[in-house]
């Protein structure tokens, strides 16, 4: 469920409207709901702590879905910890006010520099990946005279997500290390008088529309943990990552957040250590849509007809770069037979195609789209391609809205770009 829907002849996000939104900040921008961000986090809450047996998890939000500084505070204002993924995720997180006591700290390739942050800011665990990072964490901790929680990323060796690019759960991926190789470097990091080891965790990937795999994955995590207790280890903390789809209106129902509690309970329930999850994309994609203005319809003579937006690839890569399908509305309903689009940015590549054939209702230059479930993975992944300037974000409460990243000028964007000394005589000053 979320809040956007049609009323008075529009679509509005709660109360407001996007056709009064879009004149007031310009197209293209995206839009996030905080009472669907909240919706979605006590909704997953609630399932987990409808099951006693899996004890009141500590849900980290996943930062990299959608970092922005207010959806971040939304959330942690409800009790949300974060998953964060580098120095700069650990800052967003942190200036959001959530605390250091709530954040989870992965990735494979995490730089000495960012290590030494995560330590002087004391998060709260710090999932390792790998032997080297095992080691090289040891020995900051000793010079920084701290002791890190670590929790061993297990590559459980199981498929799964909606995408091969986003399925990160196989031996064949970089993440992790092996149930086998797990064993032991838990064994190593319970020896190691510079860390706390605090348990096991997997992430298996993402978009998971079907609960099998992450049973099976679950289940192995749980033999994982009672072997190592039977040699005698002590196994505090159970990671299960995030990965939960959900619909992009072109699929069936994916599974529910209770579907997933009833699941984890049934997996590892009852083990007797501290939960945790990693929800990402089931907490924002369907709290924010990406709205855009139509510039023209193009009707081919022999053929295609394109609509072409405002709006770009820089701005929303999930088509391009996982085929991803967003449901796309006008934002002022139009009647009339549907008929197919090819819906295409500006962008200088085919790839900027957002969708082929789609049928829509008959469009015309001017006219404004929303495309539906854009609130993860969306404006984190944008970029200035094309020197087009990152679009604003905007947040909905109520009846009331705020800008919360704003479009940057031209001159902002130019003049990041210091001259080469050598060339300054040939800047103008930018315009
Ligand atoms: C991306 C990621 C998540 C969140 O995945 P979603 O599919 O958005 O829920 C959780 N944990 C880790 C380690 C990740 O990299």
């Amino acid at each position: 469920m979320n809040h956007f829907d049609y009323k008075d002849d529009a679509l509005w996000c709660e109360g407001v409207s996007l056709t009064a939104l879009a004149e007031a900040v310009g197209t293209p921008f995206y839009v996030y709901s905080s009472a669907t961000l909240e919706r979605h986090y006590r909704v997953f809450r609630e399932a987990l702590d409808h099951f006693p047996r899996l004890g009141g998890p500590l849900i980290a939000y996943a930062v990299k879905a959608n970092s922005n500084l207010s959806v971040l505070a939304t959330l942690g204002r409800l009790g949300a910890g974060a998953d964060t993924v580098s120095e700069g995720e650990i800052r967003r997180a942190l200036a959001a006010g959530i605390p250091a006591a709530r954040i989870v700290y992965s990735g494979v390739g995490k730089t000495a520099a960012e290590l030494a942050f995560a330590l002087k800011v004391g998060v709260d665990q710090i999932n390792v990946e790998s032997e080297p990072e095992l080691a090289l964490l040891s020995t900051l901790a000793g010079e920084h005279g701290a002791r890190p929680g670590v929790v061993i990323r297990v590559n459980p060796d199981v498929g799964a997500g909606g995408h091969a690019k986003i399925s990160t759960g196989t031996r064949e991926s970089k993440f992790g290390v092996s149930l086998a190789e797990a064993e032991r470097l838990y064994a190593l990091a319970a020896g190691d008088r510079h860390i706390k080891a605090l348990g096991v965790g997997c992430h298996i990937g993402s978009q998971i529309t079907d609960m099998a795999p992450l049973s099976r994955a679950f289940g192995l995590m749980r033999g994982l943990v009672e072997r190592l207790r039977g040699k005698g280890l002590s196994i505090e903390r159970l990671d299960l990552g995030g990965g939960l789809g959900v619909p992009y209106f072109n699929q069936p129902d994916p599974p529910t957040p209770a579907d997933f509690a009833a699941m984890a309970d049934a997996a590892v329930g009852g083990l007797n250590v501290e939960l945790a999850f990693e929800p990402g994309r089931v907490i924002a994609a369907n709290a924010g849509v990406l709205v855009a203005r139509v510039i023209h319809v193009h009707q081919r003579p022999e053929g295609r007809r394109f609509l072409v937006l405002d709006a770009a690839m820089n701005d929303l890569i999930r088509p391009a770069m996982y085929d991803a399908y967003h449901d796309i509305r006008p934002v002022a309903p139009r009647s009339g037979p549907l008929e197919p689009y090819d819906v295409v940015g500006p962008v200088c590549e085919t790839g900027d195609t957002f969708t082929r054939d789609r049928l829509l209702p008959p469009l015309e230059s001017g006219d404004l789209v929303a495309f539906m479930s854009a609130g993860a993975y969306g404006a984190v992944m944008s970029s200035e391609y094309n020197t087009r300037p990152l679009i604003p974000e905007v947040l909905v409460k109520g009846d009331d809205w705020a800008v919360v990243r704003p479009r940057p000028s031209y001159q902002a964007m130019l003049s990041r770009e210091p001259a080469a000394p050598w060339l300054s005589s040939s800047f103008t000053a930018a315009t």
